[in-house]
């Protein structure tokens, strides 16, 4: 390791989930480099990101890995889960089918995932309110009834994106430490 990485305390490995063209990577690209791109290049996905972020007196790596288009497939294998602590399992406000999704997203996220994984909810494209179709409130009802944390957010917009990464990985913290 380098002299950057040793001054990280901890790493934790986290997942994007969620079906095709919801925004998983430009979350990502928002998150760890503050980019949007208006085009989705599906097949092009990096394997993962890093961003270090200061929790208390904690230094933490957070390694987040995004799909090459994989979930389009339904090809995502066990090792992407594999060691991940957290999850970011996204839909879009303006496409109902993603939402009912959720369900097949959650299933195989208990069947790979670890049991405590922390699993955070997004309803991403806020910023499209004019062409919604999940209620907030379908959201936070979701999130409740399964035990998740929940957020709508915006990539585009730079709306709660900050804010659900640090939620993950500040819960995270608080249950591994
Ligand atoms: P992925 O397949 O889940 O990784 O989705 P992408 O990140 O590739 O995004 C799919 C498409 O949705 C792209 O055209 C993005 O520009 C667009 N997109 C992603 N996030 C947002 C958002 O918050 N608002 C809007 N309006 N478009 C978004
Ligand atoms: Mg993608």
């Amino acid at each position: 390791a380098n002299s950057f990485d040793d001054e990280c305390d901890y790493l934790f490995k986290a997942v994007l989930i969620g079906d095709s063209a919801v925004g998983k990577s430009n979350l990502l690209s928002r998150f760890a480099r503050d980019e949007f791109h208006l085009d989705s290049k599906p097949t092009i996905g990096v394997e993962f990101a890093y961003r270090n972020i200061r929790v208390g007196d904690k230094l933490i790596k957070a390694q987040i890995w995004d799909t090459a288009g994989q979930e389009r497939f339904r090809a995502i294998t066990s090792s992407y889960y594999r060691g991940a602590l957290g999850a970011l399992l996204v839909y879009d406000i303006t496409r109902k089918a993603t939402f009912e999704n959720l369900k097949k997203w959650l299933h195989e996220l208990r069947e790979f995932g670890s049991s405590d994984m922390v699993i955070v909810l997004l309803g991403n494209k806020s910023d499209l309110c004019q062409s919604r179709q999940v209620g907030v409130e379908d959201g936070q009802s979701l999130a409740q009834l399964e035990g998740l944390c929940f957020m709508e957010t915006s990539a585009k917009e730079n709306v709660n994106v900050e804010e659900a990464f640090l939620q993950m990985v500040t819960k995270i913290h608080e249950i591994t430490s």
